[in-house]
């Protein structure tokens, strides 16, 4: 280590999507940068490995990138520049289908995708259309601290009437049939909360306006490629990145102006201690962790038998029927039990990007929503869900790997009890995470900050809440503004 690594500007600990943004960005405006990464690999939830068998490349964590082509800030980087990123568009984003046979084709054209859905095609048409229309100004909007004037008002205010419905709500309001009905639901469910709360509708417009604005695509040879895209950046602007070295206290930490906690409120409270402040802590500890996650990959011996071909040209398959399944599903989890029809998420990475399993075989990647902390083996069900709609999928599993809440935390210490997006996406704390501040980034402690998805706007591979805790320390420890 160089002399200025010795004592660098500023420190950043994790090197989760959030941790390499603030890096990046802290190290563009000429800052000399540290990255310290508790475990082996970089990446947090953008890592990829041979989970089952050798050849075959699953995403241990994140594999759909239509958070990350949105992001403002990955728009930043020349991806390709460093590490070869290929985006794969997978020919439509998603499918879901129904037991009658039906399936709805969400595709990159509002048009096309409301043709589909029959009597609700005009219905469809009216709630995305405008909001797709306005997409680069309702996605930079949302991806930022929410608590704020918008920049475009009008295009805010259109996307913010619905949005803070319940999803099923809006659901039922707005459409007749199940196949337009069962989709919304399906986007909104990513939002891990019952969908009969305020907000969750939120999660559908946007993983709608961004599956039609920019697509949900792959990364060619995994998630992780991106990991070592944005590495490489870092690397370039001088920054350095320490792995196997988990921060357990700020005394093990050279002296910097500005230390940025890719971590979980639980993690800075325990590492930063004192220094917070008794009030502020004590608004941490009540930080709340959603449901967690139970995640199956397999290795195939050919695709997934689809009883719809259709549902062959989606990278992500939402597996959970109509309307009223998913939200049963969704309340079963939010009320602490394990829903016997789990709602699935599923995505076929193979099919459009051949590097991930030797010829003519391919993978599965998938999960399903548990109460926190769950210890029950999901693998069945989750099986069931796929075989409901591929009779025959069991039949090309050759090897599985399955990943319950334990084994997620033991991966990644940001996954509390399997809770995926950094914390609960509530009403309460989707607008204020980690608690309610004007700038949420900045702790009242000087020169500590939280960039991690405990911040908003959250969950996802977009790299937005590294970013904006960034400008934050770079504007208040070395008074730039970016
Ligand atoms: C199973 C699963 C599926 C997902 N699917 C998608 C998807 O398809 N698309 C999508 O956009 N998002 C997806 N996500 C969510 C996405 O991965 C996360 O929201 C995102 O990675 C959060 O980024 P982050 O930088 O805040 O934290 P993380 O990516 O969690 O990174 C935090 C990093 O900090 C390190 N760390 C923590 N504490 C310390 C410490 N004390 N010292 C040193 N290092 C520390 C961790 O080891 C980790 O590497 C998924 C997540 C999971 C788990």
């Amino acid at each position: 280590m160089t002399a200025r690594q010795h004592s660098p500007d500023a420190i950043v600990v994790g090197s989760g999507p959030n941790g390499l943004a603030a890096a990046i960005t802290l190290a563009r405006a000429g800052r000399s940068v540290v990255v310290y990464e508790g475990r082996p690999t970089i990446g947090g939830g953008m890592r990829s490995a041979e989970l089952t068998l050798p050849g075959f490349v699953h995403d241990v964590c994140a594999t759909i990138a239509g958070t990350t082509v949105a992001s403002p800030f990955f728009g930043s980087l020349d991806l390709t520049e460093h590490a070869g990123v290929t985006l794969v568009h997978p020919d439509a984003p998603l499918a879901h289908p129904l037991d009658d046979g039906r399936v709805a084709l969400l595709e990159r054209s509002v048009a096309v995708t409301a043709a589909g859905l029959g009597a609700d095609g005009r219905a469809y048409r009216a709630l995305f259309g405008p909001l797709v229309r306005e997409a680069d100004r309702i996605i930079p909007f949302v991806l930022g601290p929410i608590l704020r004037l918008p920049a475009h008002p009008v295009a805010a205010a259109r996307f913010g009437m619905p949005a803070i419905r319940s999803s099923e709500g809006l659901a039922r309001s707005r459409f007749r049939d199940e196949p337009a009905r069962a989709l919304l639901a399906g986007l909104s469910a990513h939002s891990m909360v019952a969908l009969g709360r305020p907000t969750t509708a939120a999660f559908g417009l946007v993983l709608g306006i961004t599956a039609h604005a920019y697509g949900w695509p792959l990364v060619r040879g995994g998630t992780g490629r991106l990991a070592d895209a944005l590495a490489a950046e870092l690397r370039s602007l001088g920054g350095t990145i320490v792995t196997e070295h988990e921060v357990t206290s700020l005394d093990e930490l050279p002296r910097a102006r500005a230390v940025l906690f890719d971590t979980t409120p639980r993690a800075l409270v325990s590492i930063a201690g004192d220094r917070l402040g008794g009030g502020y802590r004590r608004r941490l500890a009540g930080y709340r962790y959603g449901p967690g996650a139970f995640k199956v990959d397999w290795a195939l011996d050919g695709p997934i038998p689809w009883r719809s071909p259709a549902i062959a040209r989606a990278g992500t398959v939402h597996l959970g029927g109509t309307l009223d399944e998913i939200v049963a599903a969704e309340d079963e989890v939010a009320r602490g039990r394990h829903p016997e029809r789990p709602f699935v998420l599923l995505v076929q990475a193979s099919l459009f990007d051949s590097t991930r399993a030797p010829a003519g075989a391919h993978t599965g990647w998938a999960y399903c929503h548990v109460p926190n902390g769950s210890i029950v083996d999901m693998t069945d069900r989750i099986e069931a869900q796929v075989e409901r709609f591929a009779p025959g999928f069991r039949r090309r599993i050759l090897a599985r790997a399955t990943a319950g809440p334990a084994e997620l935390e033991a991966a990644n210490p940001n996954d509390v009890g399997g809770d995926i997006n950094g914390g609960i996406a509530d009403l309460r704390q989707l607008f204020t995470r980690p608690v309610a501040r004007r700038d949420p980034y900045a702790t009242p402690a000087r020169g500590l900050y939280l960039c991690s998805a405990s911040t908003p706007p959250g969950g996802g591979v977009h790299g937005m809440s590294g970013y904006h805790a960034a400008r934050s320390a770079l504007r208040r420890e070395f008074g730039i503004r970016i």
